[in-house]
């Protein structure tokens, strides 16, 4: 008697055929269903079939928690996408990126000063790293805010971990460093830094850099992220807290991502996914941005078309989210005049953000999408008498 789908929001009965007209347009989470058809289509090719006896110790061969060649794969896809340079570093691997915010904070803290250290980031900016860093409480960091309130305040005694989002979560900007000086080290968390979602016009370089497969394959339920480490000291630290916090990620996780990344690398097929990330996305934005633009009352951000070195072109954005500012004076609770629209969207004071925003997520299914941009235009074509 279970429905033998997962049912959208506007949809019902056991084989979700059902439209329920009234539903709200949800826009809120970040589940990159966007890919879902991508993997439907490839079904055979990228599935796996565990035995009940596989693996069942908790470690591999070599003794460690890190599947060797799952690393290597990972360093491939790098030099395959362009988007980092790993040669060289070392690879440690999350339950999620989400565990990994928190690893490399305490990588980066531990110091032999008394002061905590001040961790910081750039508004907008995605609420988990404020809320772990809380979480935690501890006496080697505490998170301090915004990153311009320490702009023109750096003294060399006070030690700064500034996470950096690249493309940035909410408004899908190439984010830099904003701090700079000895004491400043940079966390940079490139969740979206595929070509799905931005331009990649130089393979990112930094010390510290995480990556997801949530947002690459879009299996965000199997949790598995990674961090690229150039100090063998921090690495190391970073192994410490993964291995005391969870023994290491799963290894039935890590199978599943072997088994998706090697079909993403080895297979004509799979290499596809970049262009249907990339096309998905394009041509959403195409239609939000053709919706919104008769609109005076709702604006989008604005982001440059670009080039990019994986499809060695200059090409059009496709970020994951749209970042949508209620433009009218009065119009300061956008979340609630989006709402009244049936559409749900994710407050701006999330992002510690003007709640004048509002993040709207892209990266649903198409189903989502289509109510969502339903729903826009209802809202213009009002505005429009
Ligand atoms: N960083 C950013 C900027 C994100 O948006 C997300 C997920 N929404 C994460 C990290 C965490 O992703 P995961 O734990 O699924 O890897």
């Amino acid at each position: 008697d279970h429905p033998v789908c997962e049912c959208n929001s506007c949809y019902g009965g056991l084989d979700c055929s059902q439209f329920l007209s009234d539903c709200a347009a949800d826009a809120n989470s970040g589940d990159p269903y966007f890919l879902e058809p991508f993997w439907m289509s490839h079904a055979e090719s990228s599935a796996i079939l565990v035995a009940g006896w596989h693996r069942m110790g908790y470690r591999y061969s070599d003794g460690s928690y890190i599947s060797e060649l799952l690393v290597k794969h990972i360093h491939k896809l790098h030099d395959m996408v362009g988007n980092a340079v790993t040669d060289g570093s070392y690879i440690v691997f999350g339950a999620g990126s989400a565990q990994l915010l928190n690893a490399a904070v305490y990588a980066l803290s531990l110091s032999p000063s008394s002061a905590p250290a001040k961790v910081v980031t750039t508004t907008p900016y995605y609420a988990m790293y404020k809320m772990q860093t809380q979480l935690f409480n501890s006496l080697d960091y505490r998170f301090e805010g915004d990153t311009s309130l320490w702009k023109n305040n750096l003294d060399n005694s006070t030690r700064f971990i500034e996470f950096v989002t690249s493309p940035n979560n909410p408004d899908g900007m190439l984010n830099k460093a904003v701090l700079d000086g000895p004491n400043v080290k940079a966390i940079y968390d490139h969740a979206y830094y595929w070509p799905h979602f931005t331009a990649i016009p130089a393979p990112a370089d930094e010390d510290l850099m995480l990556f997801t497969i949530s947002k690459l394959t879009g299996h965000a339920g199997t949790r598995f992220g990674w961090a690229v480490i150039k100090d063998e000291a921090v690495y190391q630290r970073m192994i410490a807290y993964t291995t005391l916090n969870t023994m290491g990620v799963s290894r039935d996780a890590q199978l599943r991502v072997l088994k998706l990344l090697n079909f993403v690398l080895e297979e004509e097929e799979g290499r596809e996914l970049f262009q249907f990330g990339y096309k998905t996305m394009t041509d959403r934005w195409i239609k939000l941005k053709e919706i919104l633009s008769l609109s005076k009352r709702f604006s989008l951000q604005q982001i440059a078309p670009q080039y990019c070195s994986f499809f060695q072109k200059i090409r059009e954005p496709s970020p994951a989210y749209a970042w949508l500012k209620c433009e009218r004076e009065e119009d300061k609770d956008c979340y609630r005049i989006l709402r009244a629209a049936n559409i749900i969207g994710r407050e701006g004071s999330m992002f510690s953000a003007e709640d004048r925003y509002v993040r709207l997520s892209l990266i649903k299914s198409q189903d989502d999408f289509e109510i969502l941009a339903d729903r826009l235009m209802k809202l213009v074509a009002e505005e429009q008498g």
